[in-house]
């Protein structure tokens, strides 16, 4: 039959659908406009290109589809395979019919490659996410079903490969649409392509044993006949093989033959109501045994694509099995044509144009109804707009390879997506073929192109706009692993800002930071740090780790816990001493040891309260101003005793220590520590920790030992240290600078 005869048809069928004459005088314009475009180009069978249109067109005049999207199956390659413009199109055919055809070319620009499982879904959401019309999808599936039906002429490569995409992507779409006979003969053709051995296996035995099935079959259908007339029930009965693939696919499932597969029939009971359907269903069941555990209910519990229909299998006439489908002819349409069967042209006339999108939307509505059994499925629905994947964006590499991402996601995300190398080098993107900033968020159908350079590396700033765990843990990876230095650095000055100088002295002094790494499984506190600098964990996590090991103390507990050397007593409690503290939980900062008298500000720490430093202490270089307040000593301070240390330079001579304790001791003082040190030839140094009531008491002390003989020098500490550790070398340089600087302004 040669593609006029086959109009022919079509046309002669379009008027039995009793279409207006209007609307077949459209779609014959549309035919004819198509034979022009495409005259001179051929299918690779070497027929006319218009053959293949035609045909597309049929399969849509079949399922009874509207009119424009019978003309857009005419029209449907003219855009991609002709000169024409969708402006010329459009003013013959209207805006509808150019959708159309824009939907389906854009939608047959991607490859498809039949990966995973996983990706065979995605391809399958991103068709109908992006696909605005779902006559598009119908369109496409129209269009395969027809290259598939001509598959024979490609070469068998292209065979192979293009039936495994057809059972990988479009017929499990044609299913999840509801399109049943399209998926069926999809399924079959990709089966012939794929495995021909298998299909004409099965082809030769459903033929063979037809006869067979044909008098079993027809025995009890005649039985069913005549007890539904008893009844007074109007059914049609017809009993039919199974299609190849779902009998092939039963086989490799149950792990069987041909002959052990007992329910190849179906035999399907259309009638006129829902009610009939249970009827049907009890008569059959006390006409014949039913097997125990095959009957289902899916008029009750729809499937997800809509099917709806009561399934028993019953053991028959001659003691054979049959599967039984009893269904309405509404859910019979259903069954056959699936979404399509929305689109159908009704006599009554075709369907208004403001009422498309509102039936399209109720059968997704539908689909998703189903999908969702939970009772918050209505407010579900209410999210789900025309776009239903709205959480997921599917772009392509301009290779055509599809990725699904979250939404919100960016060129970065998708080029860790591709690989992590690519993730890393990033410098660039492009989107359909333009250049994109970073962190632009893409869109479905974006065709996403990455720049990269060899020279390149991560910026942590990407971690502020990616949206998938997948690039923001590699980008995370790449910092751990090659910026350690800075990111130790980082991480330690964080911790020490937010502790404050003191505290993390303090804890690192006590190995309580080491010890915090670990129970946060780092190995180290410089792993911790290193984790801090790229972000893999933060400061309120080791905060709250640290806080776990010790309450707050007293300054006067810490530095009795501290003092390793000459202990004499441990110093009582003191209160109420620091004007602007009521209230507050704090301390006395170890950094400077402040005594009354002297002037004063507080800082408050995240971990310990206020912490009380002496006001020219140089710690405070690194606070905020923010984090100070005001605060200053109660005129009378009680006669608690407060810490303070000083550095004596003297000559090494026999008897020097006992004079300063001497001294020291008459004015009445408690000291609470004391080192020595040689320095060289002759040269001592003596460190002395003792406690005091106020300022004036140290003036004092520096005075009376400052008269010692052989002493050069003293000066005040800000803190205890120890100079045998070579370890903090580099404080204590900066430390005794700044001590200097305190004696000079004595
Ligand atoms: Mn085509």
């Amino acid at each position: 039959m040669d593609y006029q005869e086959k109009f022919d048809e079509i046309k002669e069928q379009l008027v039995k659908q009793k279409r207006s004459k209007e609307d077949i005088e459209q779609i014959e314009a549309a035919y004819n406009w198509a034979k022009e475009l495409h005259e001179g180009q051929y299918r690779i069978s070497q027929e006319p290109y218009i053959v293949h249109p035609v045909e597309v067109a049929k399969i849509l005049v079949d399922l009874k589809l509207d009119k424009n999207t019978i003309i857009a199956a005419f029209l449907h390659d003219v855009l991609e395979d002709t000169d024409t413009t969708a402006e010329q199109m459009e003013e013959k055919f209207g805006s509808d019919v150019v959708n159309l055809v824009q939907g389906v070319t854009k939608l047959g620009k991607y490859q498809f490659k039949s990966k995973e499982e996983r990706q065979a879904e995605n391809f399958r959401r991103m068709f109908i996410a992006m696909a605005q019309d779902i006559r598009i999808v119908i369109l496409k599936l129209a269009d395969r079903l027809h290259n598939m039906r001509t598959l024979s002429f490609m070469a068998v490569a292209k065979q192979k490969k293009i039936a495994q995409e057809t059972l990988d992507i479009f017929a499990p779409l044609a299913n999840r649409l509801g399109m049943g006979k399209i998926k069926a003969e999809l399924e079959d053709l990709s089966l012939r392509y794929l495995y021909p051995e298998k299909y004409y296996e099965i082809a030769k035995l459903v033929a063979e044993t037809k006869t067979m099935r044909d008098s079993t079959v027809n025995s009890l259908i005649e039985t069913i006949k005549k007890e539904l007339e008893k009844h007074k029930i109007k059914a049609t009965i017809k009993g039919r093989a199974k299609h190849y693939y779902s009998i092939y696919n039963k086989m490799k499932r149950l792990n069987v033959t041909f002959d052990q597969l007992y329910d190849i029939t179906a035999v399907r009971v259309i009638v006129d109501t829902e009610a009939e359907c249970y009827q049907v269903l009890g008569i059959i069941h006390q006409l014949f045994k039913p097997i125990p555990g095959r009957f289902k209910d899916y008029i009750a519990m729809p499937k997800g694509n809509l099917y709806r229909s009561l399934h028993t299998s019953i053991i028959g006439t001659k003691n054979k099995p049959v599967e039984i489908q009893i269904r309405t002819h509404k859910m019979h349409e259903v069954a056959e044509y699936g979404v399509a069967a929305h689109w159908r042209y009704k006599e009554s006339g075709s369907i208004k144009a403001d009422n498309k999108q509102d039936m399209q939307f109720s059968w997704m509505r539908k689909v998703m109804e189903l999908d969702k059994d939970s009772t918050d499925a209505k407010d579900f629905v209410e999210s789900v707009k025309f776009d239903i994947f709205t959480n997921q964006v599917f772009v392509f590499t301009p290779n055509g390879d599809v990725f699904d991402l979250p939404q919100n996601s960016t060129p970065v995300d998708f080029a860790y997506r591709i690989h992590t190398e690519v993730g890393h080098r990033t410098v660039g993107a492009l989107i359909n073929g333009r250049i994109a900033q970073l962190d632009t968020k893409l869109k479905n159908g974006d065709i996403v192109e990455i720049l990269t350079s060899k020279q390149f590396m991560p910026k942590i700033d990407w971690l502020n706009f990616v949206v998938t765990k997948n690039a923001s843990s590699k980008i995370r990876q790449w910092f751990k692993k090659f910026n350690r230095e800075d990111n130790i650095q980082l991480g330690k000055t964080n911790l020490e800002i937010e502790l404050t100088k003191t505290c993390f002295d303090e804890f690192t002094k006590a190995g309580l930071i080491e010890k915090a790494a670990r129970e946060m499984n780092y190995k180290s506190a410089e792993d911790l740090y290193a984790a801090l600098g790229y972000g893999e964990t933060t400061i309120h996590k080791v905060l709250n780790t640290l806080k776990k090991y010790e309450a707050p103390k007293t300054n006067e507990e810490l530095a009795a816990s501290q003092s390793q050397n000459i202990q004499t007593k441990k110093p009582k409690t003191k209160k109420n001493d620091i004007i602007g503290l009521e209230g507050l939980l704090w301390s006395l900062a170890k950094c400077c040891s402040p005594i009354p008298g002297e002037p004063i500000i507080g800082v408050i720490t995240r971990s310990k309260g206020v912490s009380v430093h002496r006001l020219d202490c140089k710690c405070l270089y690194n606070i905020e101003p923010e984090r100070m307040i005001d605060i200053q000593w109660a005129e009378n301070t009680t006669k608690s005793t407060y810490m303070a240390h000083i550095r004596i330079e003297c000559l090494d001579r026999v008897g020097i220590l006992r004079d300063v304790l001497m001294k020291t001791g008459d004015l009445g003082i408690n000291i609470i520590y004391s080192n020595t040190y040689l320095k060289g030839r002759k040269f001592g140094i003596i460190d002395l920790g003792f406690e005091l009531d106020n300022i004036e008491t140290l003036k004092k002390v520096i005075l009376a030992i400052q008269s010692i003989n052989d002493v050069y020098s003293v000066r005040r500490l800000q803190q205890k240290e120890n100079l045998n550790q070579p370890k903090s070398s580099k404080k204590k340089t900066k430390h005794k600078n700044n001590s200097n600087k305190d004696v000079k302004n004595k």
